[in-house]
């Protein structure tokens, strides 16, 4: 038996029940599309300042604006009532933010009661050796790890302040304790590009899948982003020239297009967000640390969901907000890496989140 809205039911009956209201209560935009994917930024902080995601000094954000565990958990679970199955915790780095394992473990819950189907997090690795088994018994069962060099000196001169060392012991840990990795790379001409080979090859023996992401024009760093702009369309015509590229019908209910390579066996993701529109599948919305609801990551409208939240205990109001930013949905993003300085947008990914 459990409770729900105050009454007990056995749990099937209550599943079926949460599924009825779930659809009567779904975030459907005003283009049809149907918002059942959350990222939700944990915290604005991080342990590694890498280089096109952050400047090297920066001033994170007072603890009283940043939502609390308590709070983020009746943020996340109003989304899951409203029909999001997949939720996806980022940052920052989302395992520094202390007492992260006690929000995990309280989001499991939706995966005990069917209402979501998926909980996972975006992680730079440092701390993941040490949390690995904690996640497996909150329900995490996949992780995507940001790695985008397997050289120690690159690896530190991208992160500024990383350990690649740490980090690949934190993956050995993780996978060995049996969480699914994905290993996420930026592209990047002049920095990394040498090495997609090696991460390729590297991957296959780990068993990793691997996506390659094209540099994003969020926020300000130092140095010209456009500079080491790699198209991925012109990756995947240069990689068909050594492996073999097979069409995959994968989907993980993100923005990548899978392709397998016949000669690892492995699943290659290509995330393309500048040179091929990805907007007319959006079932995604993402919420910053301090509650503020981005409807599309390349658009600056925005919805501040912190002051209901903080209104009353009651979600009502929370729900309202909820569902008047859904109806201001945009089509579609605008990037264009052309423009050069300043950003499209002026915040940083680590703030939006990954
Ligand atoms: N700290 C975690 C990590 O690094 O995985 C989670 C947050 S990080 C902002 C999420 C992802 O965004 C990482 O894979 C990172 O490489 C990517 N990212 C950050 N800034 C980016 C940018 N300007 N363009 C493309 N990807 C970016
Ligand atoms: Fe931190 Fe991730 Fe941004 Fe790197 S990409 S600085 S690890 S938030």
């Amino acid at each position: 038996m459990s409770e729900y809205n105050g009454m007990r039911y056995r749990t099937g009956v209550r599943n079926l029940f949460l599924k009825k209201t779930g659809q009567d209560r779904a975030m459907i935009d005003p283009f049809g599309r149907h918002v059942s994917y959350l990222r939700v930024s944990l915290t604005d902080r991080c342990d590694f300042r890498c280089t096109y995601c952050m400047a090297e000094q920066m001033t994170f954000l007072p603890k009283s604006d940043v939502l609390t565990l308590e709070e983020l958990d009746r943020l996340c679970s109003a989304f899951v009532r409203k029909g999001v199955r997949k939720l996806r915790l980022t940052g920052g780095e989302p395992l520094v933010r202390r007492n992260v394992m006690t929000l995990i473990h309280r989001l499991g819950r939706h995966l005990e009661t069917g209402a979501l189907d998926e909980l996972t997090l975006t992680s730079n690795g440092s701390q993941l050796g040490r949390f690995a088994t904690e996640l497996l018994a909150a329900g995490v069962r996949r992780v995507n790890v940001s790695l985008d060099t397997l050289d120690a000196d690159r690896f530190r001169a991208i992160t500024r302040r990383g350990d690649l060392g740490q980090v690949l012991h934190s993956l050995a840990t993780a996978k060995a304790a049996g969480l699914d990795i994905k290993i996420n790379a930026v592209a990047m001409k002049g920095v990394n590009d040498d090495e997609i080979d090696r991460l390729i090859v590297w991957c296959g023996e780990q068993s990793f899948d691997l996506t390659f992401i094209e540099t994003m024009p969020l926020g300000q760093v130092s140095g010209d982003r456009s500079e080491h702009y790699l198209p991925l369309s012109l990756l995947r015509r240069q990689l068909e020239k050594r492996w073999t590229l097979e069409e995959s019908d994968h989907r993980t209910g993100g923005p990548a297009n899978y392709l397998r390579i016949g000669e690892t066996g492995g699943r290659l993701g290509l995330i393309t967000p500048l040179s091929h529109n990805f907007c007319e599948s959006c079932n995604r919305v993402r919420v910053t640390c301090t509650g503020t609801l981005f409807m599309c990551l390349g658009q600056s409208d925005a919805a501040d969901l912190r002051t209901p939240l903080r209104q009353s205990q009651d979600d009502a109001a929370l729900e309202l907000a909820i569902d008047e930013a859904i109806t201001r949905k945009p089509k579609g993003h605008d990037f264009d890496l052309e423009r050069g300085q300043p950003p499209a947008l002026a915040r940083h990914m680590s703030v939006t989140g990954g």
